[in-house]
């Protein structure tokens, strides 16, 4: 099968012809239709810091994806050939205290699809069956396929309640701009979005921001000011990883307000600890997704009249993955997705 190979220890990534990937009795093989392309895939991709100490070639890469089933093991009942499935990226061991307890999205010894395991961007994956979500009848397939980076914008998203809320999305990438959509669909009042780049921005107001500011042109007290807000955001995103973002977003929250973060920031960010003690504010790491609350509300949400079309801005045949990675990597584009079977 064509699968995108990290092959050796340093920058690339190589199309080529592997041999199909083993089974096992509880696995899923899936013959992959689209794939969406995330900033990990970019870094693996890069061989920057993070990939040289955590990728170990050679590697399939790539977690986010749709396709159909094609074979089950003989352990698994509840999935045929046929059902459009698509998978969790993070594989638990299932025997830790947080497994054991149904808490597997805080499995300390996860392994990534694409990144510590072969991965999605190749003809077929396989994955074990309580990795795999059958998506429901009338799900969008592109949509499906980025099912991954939209469960961390729920997750995000839903880690404090945004009814009614006024909500502070820090970077629009395609996280940010899925997350402020989920916070509209879910009741929040005002949803202001911080980016420096101006597309991002314009599809920041698609996505249902109801301010967008450039955060080198404009404080956020303004952008409050503007909305006639006077004790700050009750709930932020930090989607960025940026330093000064941070800071920012802290500087600006309500009393009491939660801050969900998901950036992943490259360096350690100094921050005013006693605005957190005499604010009372809330800090939530996110990594991932719920499994499987988070799939359950994505499906519930789009069933609901939730659109993310917007997000997804290119579109390329995997043999043009060159270009379809040099799009993602602009910072202007959405989702950037890849067909695998033209
Ligand atoms: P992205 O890099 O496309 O988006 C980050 C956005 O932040 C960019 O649009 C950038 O212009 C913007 N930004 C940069 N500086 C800013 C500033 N000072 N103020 C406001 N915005 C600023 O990434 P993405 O795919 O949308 O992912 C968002 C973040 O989440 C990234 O940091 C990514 O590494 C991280 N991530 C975390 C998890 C997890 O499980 N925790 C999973 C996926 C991605
Ligand atoms: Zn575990």
């Amino acid at each position: 099968m064509q699968a995108l190979v990290k092959s050796t220890a340093g920058p690339g990534l190589e199309l080529r012809d592997v041999p199909e990937p083993e089974m096992g009795i509880d696995d899923v093989r899936i013959r992959v239709h689209k794939t969406g392309i995330c900033g990990t895939d970019l870094h693996i991709a890069d061989w920057d810091g993070w990939a040289q100490k955590t990728i170990h070639p050679p590697l399939i890469v790539g977690h986010e994806f749709v396709g159909e089933v094609l074979e089950v093991g003989s352990n698994v009942r509840d999935l045929a050939p046929g059902d459009v499935v698509s998978g969790e990226g993070h594989v638990v061991c299932g025997r830790c205290r947080h497994c054991r307890a149904g808490r597997w999205h805080l499995c300390a010894n996860t392994v990534g699809l694409g990144v510590q395991r072969d991965g999605a961007f190749a003809e077929q994956v396989v994955l074990p069956v309580t990795n795999v979500w059958h998506h429901w009848p009338g799900i969008d397939e592109e949509v499906a396929a980025i099912f991954d980076p939209f469960g961390n914008a729920v997750h995000t998203a839903l880690a404090f309640p945004v009814l009614g809320e006024d909500v502070l999305v820090v970077g629009a990438g395609p996280i940010g701009l899925m997350a402020i959509a989920v916070a509209r669909h879910a009741g929040a009042r005002f949803i202001v979005a911080s980016e420096p780049n101006a597309t991002r921005r314009d599809l920041a107001k698609t996505m249902g921001a109801t301010l967008v500011v450039d955060p080198a042109r404009r404080d956020l007290k303004d952008a409050q000011r503007e909305l006639g807000m006077v004790e700050g955001f009750d709930v932020v995103f930090e989607m960025s990883g940026n330093p000064d973002a941070l800071r920012g977003a802290l500087a600006n929250m309500a009393h009491g307000a939660g801050i969900a973060i998901l950036g992943i920031p490259t360096q350690e960010i100094p921050i005013d600890v006693s605005r957190i003690v005499f604010d009372q504010l809330r800090l939530q790491g996110i990594y991932g997704r719920e499994m499987y609350e988070t799939w359950y509300k994505m499906s519930v949400m789009l069933k609901s009249g939730l659109d993310l079309t917007p997000v997804i801005t290119h579109r390329f045949g995997y043999r043009d993955f060159e270009a379809a990675f040099a799009a993602a990597r602009t910072g202007s584009s959405g989702k950037v997705v890849m067909d695998w079977t033209t």
